[in-house]
């Protein structure tokens, strides 16, 4: 476990079995969750030799990139085993910021939209490599208010540490977040979905549909072959119905794919009657996946058919795009060894664990490469 990820108890604990006073314990937690110092040799009320054991501990920034805006940040990081995961900052000019973080180095779903998933999956992060995330974007002056677990990877593939980070964000002594104020988004792990709604929580919860479909949700997402719109419906309700809180369900727009208003009129059906809100995402395009965002026309007729049939929908506006920053578009450009503004690129291979597209999906690619590559 990476230091930000330990418990108060847990870390006087550490410093016990090195032969340090309980209190070391505490200082550590202090500087690392409500200091935001991240590197041992910055505690300066620590003894150099407990600094220097602390010290290997440690991820480190690789690329830092900000929007033509200046109001998002990209934050490339490389672990201690050398894997390399990322993180955005998104701010608002009336000072909400909010940090979209990463939980899974790559991501096993293999949904065919997604950057991440055709990387395939590499391993799950700990709770202090989620937590630093959020710390390298927290200071005093603009701190952090927001937290949305919707970078790499699939949280609710990654259950104890998504928690264990959650608990940390959250903890009195710490960032003090409200978890009102962090929402967990997932492909549908509907056991999972169920086991979160258990915890006592307030956080909000996004699930991704794309589809009221289950053929074409199955084609877009293969995680719906084991567990279908019906079972993933069923425990967001759940989740609302335990918690008080509205689900939001995400719908990436795709031109000619799940665009239409036949899907828009059966979608409403389906969320009919439930506590929710529908957060219409146009597809963030790249190079790799033969699928496009649809006209802004489009788009909007998509929405105002979801809301004339009483349903409540919000297109989102893709932001830092120009540094690939939106969520579920993280780390293409460096895994390609594409020149970035800052920095060397790294050129390396990629593995896709993605099936092959289904037929009706391959009638959408221009190429005929298909989907997924
Ligand atoms: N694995 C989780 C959380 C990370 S993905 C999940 O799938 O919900 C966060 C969101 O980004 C999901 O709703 C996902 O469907 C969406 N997303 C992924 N790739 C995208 C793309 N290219 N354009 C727009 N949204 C995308
Ligand atoms: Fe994984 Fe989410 Fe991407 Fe699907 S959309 S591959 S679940 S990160």
């Amino acid at each position: 476990m990476t230091l930000a990820g330990l418990f108060l108890e847990e870390l006087e604990a550490l410093v016990a079995e090195w032969g340090e006073p309980a209190y070391r314990g505490r200082q550590i937690f202090d500087w690392v969750h409500h200091q935001g110092v991240l590197d041992p040799s910055e505690m300066t009320n620590l003894p150099v030799s407990l600094r220097q054991r602390l010290e290997p501990m440690r991820s480190t920034e690789v690329r830092r990139l900000s929007s033509a805006d200046g109001l998002t940040t990209k934050l490339l990081f490389r672990l201690h085993d050398g894997q390399e995961i990322e993180a955005v900052e998104m701010n608002t000019r009336t000072g909400r910021k909010t940090v979209c973080v990463s939980t899974q180095a790559g991501c096993a779903m293999g949904c065919v939209f997604c950057v991440t998933g055709q990387f395939g999956f590499a391993r799950n992060l700990d709770a202090g490599e989620v937590v630093e995330q959020v710390l390298r974007f927290n200071s005093a002056e603009r701190p952090v208010t927001n937290i949305v677990f919707m970078g790499m990877g699939e949280p609710l593939a990654n259950y104890d540490q998504t928690l264990r980070a959650i608990r940390l964000m959250t903890h009195p002594r710490g960032m003090r977040l409200g978890a009102r104020r962090i929402t967990v988004s997932t492909s549908g792990v509907v056991p999972a979905m169920r086991r979160l709604a258990a915890e006592g929580l307030q956080v909000g919860l996004a699930v991704s549909l794309h589809s009221p479909h289950d053929q074409l949700r199955s084609d877009l997402m293969p995680i719906n072959r084991r567990w279908p719109i019906a079972e993933v419906v069923g425990a967001a309700d759940h989740y609302a119905d335990v918690t008080g809180r509205r689900v939001s369900y995400e719908y990436t727009l795709m031109a000619g794919v799940n665009d239409s208003d036949e899907l828009a009129d059966d979608l409403a059906a389906l969320l009919r009657g439930r506590l929710c809100h529908v957060n219409l995402i146009p597809l963030n395009p790249n190079e790799d996946v033969s699928l496009h965002a649809p006209s802004t026309d489009r788009a909007l007729a998509f929405e105002a058919r979801l809301r004339q049939a009483g349903i409540s929908a919000t297109i989102r506006v893709n932001r830092g795009r120009d540094i690939q920053a939106a969520c579920g578009q993280l780390r293409l450009a460096e895994k390609k060894g594409r020149p970035l503004p800052l920095g060397e690129g790294r050129g390396e291979g990629r593995s896709s664990a993605v099936t092959a597209p289904s037929p009706a999906l391959r009638a959408t690619s221009p190429t005929g490469r298909g989907v997924a590559v």
